[in-house]
């Protein structure tokens, strides 16, 4: 769990600001995309590292009846009476592995998914330990080559023994759902061929018996992009913290969502050197004339990629600086190009791009990576700095 600091924190070394109104107004435009669907906050990896229990708490306010995560460990602590999420509040966890804590699960109340017969097995006897039923979500594999059920055979036999389970009260079949492989890329094959799949495997289960309450396959992209996805659930993950989920699908901006986090640092040093002077590691910048340094105290070890090395964003009173040559595990320099901000000075990674910073999507694209991965990284040691906690009364409506 990351460090917490009151709002503020201008005296630490860095910080990654989340603004709970843009998760709250982001779960709110995306709730508008998808009226007739219910909402999963996607919270997994600690909330793409924007603090998993805020950020849910967050959407249940902006109307979010449902929480997904990928561990159990990551469901069962939003169940924390310290996670502050009402009771009320339905949480699916979808990543298990053989000896899970599937009776914790049932006796927290979660859902859990499963994609196989040895989940099955292992959640019924955990439900006779418990004495009472387990809430089960059978996932079927209609493309995406990963978690799920496979079609046919193996679908039949899953769906047989869950209804078989479901009779002796052992779990109660609460969903049928799915994942897509390439909703990010609009018009792909794939995404038709996929509700096809999807369609044909729930009006199986249904032909069966299985009577779920919620049929989902949405994603973010799905939820922006395909409303035909939407079914009776959709669960957003990356467009909740104003992230886009790829350039495909628009820019934040385009899709009306606002970024939630503002990474900055303190800068720690400025200084002069002199031409043709080697910058970290490996000497992979030389600098081109007289100039001055600033010292950014962020590394590697707190998620800025070492791919962003001599490509990554900064701005710094005012202006875009380049990471110079390597980042290195705590700390990277930037080039001030003459400038001479005071130690202290503000280094802005990124942000929502009003104060013209860059955006975290900047540094996936300078990284070669997805903006998810981006934000998700940003490590344990920057502390999360919370702004515009609690409701959304003193904020104006729109909001
Ligand atoms: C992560 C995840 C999501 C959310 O995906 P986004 O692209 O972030 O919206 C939804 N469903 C499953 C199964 C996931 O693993």
């Amino acid at each position: 769990m990351n460090e917490t600091v009151a709002p503020g924190g201008a005296e630490l070394r860095a910080r990654a600001e989340i603004d709970l109104a843009a998760v709250r107004a982001n779960v709110r435009a995306l709730r508008e995309r998808a009226p007739g669907a219910a909402f999963m906050a996607v919270v997994k990896a600690d909330g793409y590292g924007h603090g998993a229990a805020p950020c849910a708490r967050a959407a249940v306010e902006a109307g979010a009846t449902w929480l997904g995560t990928a561990t159990p460990q990551e469901a069962l602590a939003l169940r924390a009476p310290g996670a502050g999420v009402p009771d009320g509040v339905r949480i699916m966890c979808w990543l298990w592995t053989p000896g899970g804590p599937w009776r914790e699960a049932i006796e927290a109340g979660l859902d859990v998914s499963l994609s196989g017969m040895w989940a099955l097995d292992e959640v019924t006897r955990a439900a006779r330990l418990a004495g009472r039923p387990a809430r089960v979500q059978l996932k079927a594999d209609t493309g995406l080559g990963r978690g799920g059920c496979q079609p046919g055979d193996d679908w039949a036999e899953l769906v047989a023994a869950a209804l078989r389970a479901e009779a002796e009260g052992l779990v109660r079949v609460t969903g049928l759902w799915s994942h897509f492989a390439c909703a990010d890329e609009p018009g792909h094959p794939s995404i038709a061929a996929q509700l096809t799949r999807f369609r044909e495997m729930v009006a199986y289960a249904e032909g069966q018996g299985v009577d779920p309450e919620v049929r989902h396959i949405a994603n973010s992209p799905a939820t922006l992009t395909l409303p035909e996805s939407h079914f009776d659930l959709v669960r957003p993950g990356i467009a909740m913290y104003g992230v886009s989920p790829g350039p495909r699908i628009g820019t934040p901006a385009d899709l009306g969502l606002r970024p939630a986090m503002t990474l900055s640092a303190s800068m720690a040093l400025v200084k002069h050197v002199p031409g043709g002077h080697g910058v970290s590691y490996g000497h992979h910048y030389l600098t081109p004339g007289a100039t001055t340094l600033g010292l950014v105290p962020l590394g590697y070890a707190d998620g800025i990629p070492r791919h962003a090395s001599s490509t990554g964003p900064v701005l710094v009173e005012g202006k875009w600086r380049t990471v110079a040559g390597r980042v290195a595990m705590d700390q990277f320099v930037v080039d001030l190009g003459g400038d001479e901000p005071g130690p202290g000075a503000e280094a802005v990674l990124f942000g929502p791009g009003d104060r013209g910073e860059p955006t975290a999507e900047d540094w996936a694209q300078a990284a070669g990576t997805i903006a998810y991965e981006i934000v998700t990284r940003i490590g344990t040691r920057v502390p999360r700095v919370y702004v515009h906690d609690g409701n959304d009364a003193d904020e104006g409506s729109g909001t």
